[in-house]
C-alpha cells in the first residue's frame, strides 16, 4: 500500500472514531436531559401524593386514597427503574458504576459501595 493510501485510510479511520465518539457524547447529553427531566417528574408525582394524603388529613370525610397512592407509588417505581438504566448507561461510557442501592458513583472495579457497603450489580 502507498505511504499517501495509507494515511488517508488512518485518516478516515480517525474520523470514524472521533465521529462515534461525538455521538456518544451527544447522545449522553441528551440522556442526562431526559433523566433530569425524569427527576422532576418523580418529584411532582411525589408533591400530588403528598398534597393527596394531607386533603385527606384536613377533610373529615374522605377516606385515605389509598388506590390513588399505590398507583401514584408505581409509578414512581417505573420512573426510577427507568432512571437507573439511563444512569447506568451514563457511568458505563464514563468507565464508572453506580450503587443501585444508594445511588452513590462507584469506579467499575469496585465490587461494593463505600458509602452504604451494598454489593455494586455490574
Ligand atoms: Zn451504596
Amino acid at each position: 500500500m502507498k505511504f499517501v493510501d495509507k494515511l488517508a485510510d488512518r485518516i478516515s479511520e480517525g474520523t470514524r472514531t472521533l465521529s462515534q465518539k461525538t455521538d456518544e457524547i451527544i447522545e449522553i447529553t441528551e440522556l442526562k436531559f431526559d433523566m433530569r427531566n425524569i427527576e422532576k417528574e418523580i418529584k411532582e408525582i411525589k408533591l400530588a401524593m403528598g398534597e393527596m394524603i394531607y386533603e385527606y388529613f384536613i377533610s373529615t370525610e374522605n377516606n385515605m386514597p389509598l388506590n390513588q397512592i399505590k398507583e401514584k407509588c408505581r409509578e414512581i417505581q417505573r420512573l426510577e427503574k427507568e432512571l437507573n438504566r439511563m444512569k447506568s448507561y451514563v457511568y458505563k461510557a464514563k468507565g464508572l458504576n453506580y450503587c443501585h442501592y444508594c445511588g452513590e458513583m462507584v469506579d467499575h472495579e469496585e465490587k461494593y459501595c463505600s458509602i452504604c457497603g451494598h454489593k455494586v450489580i455490574k
